[in-house]
């Protein structure tokens, strides 16, 4: 049950904590950490139980379990899980998504030809060259990018992130120069003080080894949220939303965002990469809907 002490978790409001010099915190964190865990039980960000073994904080080991992550095999354009080759094309789902291949495969045991790349993405390829995504948006998932993006726990970008680096990160082609956070408007950003794609492209960009370049991707105008349009809508919603600057000419670039949806927006965002002369486009985001 939520009580007062969830919502002033510890991990998220450090000056809540009994006081301990920065030295103690170095010289002994595991046992600091212990120690604050008994007066301030550290509880979980989705399901406030206490984290306990197996903790990803903010989360607690059982949600970060529960994660439905998203393996191989995948569609190499868009991320999009596939279904193992051979698998009857009945299993098409009306996205196109969570598809096998589209050439048909034979029964015999021959070699998965690479790249997959499914259905939706054979018929109308993405304007991005391609794209990851660590889980399914749903369930826990879901509640995590809700509390982490409109309930103010920041902490939630470290397992995120963490989870997005060890889902995709072995799959995601070499040579990136740049990661880039899909822009929020202006008033969206001052009204919830932080940009959740910005929060884990920081992260990723350090786990790889690159550049943040969050400058090379702006928005022109702002849009209405796209969770509240249906789906139809949102590409009209974006159409020019954004301006790339000429820095990005002939870099890869890794955009970044949360969750991908329609894609609408990572589209958009693409185009403008591209428009701006940006040499190869990859997406990276925490979960996509199925
Ligand atoms: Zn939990
Ligand atoms: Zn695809």
């Amino acid at each position: 049950m939520a009580g007062p002490v969830s919502v002033l978790s510890p991990l998220e409001h450090p000056p809540s904590r009994p006081r301990l010099t920065p030295l103690s915190l170095a010289v002994f964190p595991r046992l600091a950490t212990a120690a604050l865990d008994l007066v301030f039980p550290a509880l979980c960000a989705v399901c406030e139980a206490r984290l306990g073994p197996r903790r990803r904080d903010p989360l607690c080991g059982p949600c970060w379990d529960a994660i439905d992550r998203i393996e191989p095999p995948f569609c190499d354009h868009c991320g999009g899980p596939c279904a193992t080759p051979g698998s009857a094309m009945s299993e098409l789902d009306e996205r196109g998504w969570g598809t096998g291949p589209r050439s048909e495969y034979p029964s015999s045991l021959e070699p998965v030809p690479h790249p997959l790349i499914c259905a939706r993405c054979a018929a109308e390829p993405p304007p991005y060259d391609y794209a990851r995504s660590a889980a399914v948006y749903g369930g826990v998932m879901r509640e995590a990018v809700h509390r982490f993006k409109f309930g103010g726990r920041r902490a939630l970008a470290r397992p995120l992130a963490e989870l997005m680096v060890e889902q995709c990160g072995a799959s995601l082609p070499d040579g990136i120069a740049a990661v880039v956070p899909v822009p929020l408007a202006g008033d969206r950003e001052r009204e919830r003080g932080f940009n959740q794609a910005a929060l884990l492209a920081e992260r990723i960009a350090r786990r790889l080894d690159v550049p943040v370049r969050a400058r090379w991707l702006a928005r022109r105008r702002a849009t209405r949220p796209q969770s509240d349009l249906p789906a139809a809508e949102r590409l009209a919603n974006v159409r020019g939303a954004f301006r790339a600057t000429r820095a990005v000419a002939g870099s890869h670039v890794l955009l970044v965002d949360d969750v991908l949806t329609t894609g609408a927006t990572l589209a958009e965002c693409a185009r403008s990469l591209r428009a701006a002369g940006a040499g190869r486009i990859g997406v990276l985001t925490v979960a996509r809907v199925r």
